[in-house]
């Protein structure tokens, strides 16, 4: 399995190569590729330990939605203008997102120290079990350049679907 470090190095290019690969897949998708994605994501989490890579938490922000923020200012005791005020900011989409990286709640083994409170995207990342997959292919192309998980299904995409 790819480093985190090996990721980080390369991501513009890997990010390139795969959406490159994966705007033609796009185009025709085959008709397995669900069921394809789905087995892949169990099979490749089974072999790897979120808490020996974190690089999610370390290097991209998750978007947090209203009720990300009102959960998470009820957690902290703190009004939800001061929490996003102290943590967060609008982005060029109109998302909120961290105003920095790695995420002010990971601690230093890698857990998170809101977990049960954490945003629905860190919940549901890196989305290959989201499906439809048609519905994820942009976040699984950013993806495959954040996170070795995501960078290793894409490879075992590549080569079935060549
Ligand atoms: S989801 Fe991916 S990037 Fe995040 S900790 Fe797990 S393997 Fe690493
Ligand atoms: S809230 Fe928790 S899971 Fe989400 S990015 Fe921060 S440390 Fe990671």
């Amino acid at each position: 399995m790819i480093s985190p470090s090996e990721i980080n190095k390369n991501n513009k290019k890997f990010e390139l190569e795969n959406r490159k690969f994966f705007n033609r897949l796009k185009k025709r998708p085959p008709s397995d590729i669900d069921q394809e994605v789905q087995l892949l994501d169990e099979l490749v989490f089974s072999k790897i330990n979120c808490l020996d890579c974190a690089n999610c938490c370390k290097t991209i922000s998750p978007v947090f939605k209203e009720r990300d923020i009102t959960r998470l200012s009820t957690h902290f005791k703190m009004r939800p203008a001061e929490f996003t005020n102290q943590f967060l900011y609008l982005d060029n989409e109109g998302d909120y997102v961290l105003k920095s990286t790695p995420c002010p709640f990971l601690l230093a083994d890698n857990k998170c120290s809101v977990y049960e409170h954490r945003p629905f995207a860190c919940k549901s990342y890196p989305h290959t079990a989201t499906l439809p997959i048609r519905k994820s292919w942009e976040l699984i192309i950013k993806n495959s350049a954040v996170c070795p998980a995501v960078y290793e299904i894409t490879s075992i995409l590549k080569k079935k679907y060549k």
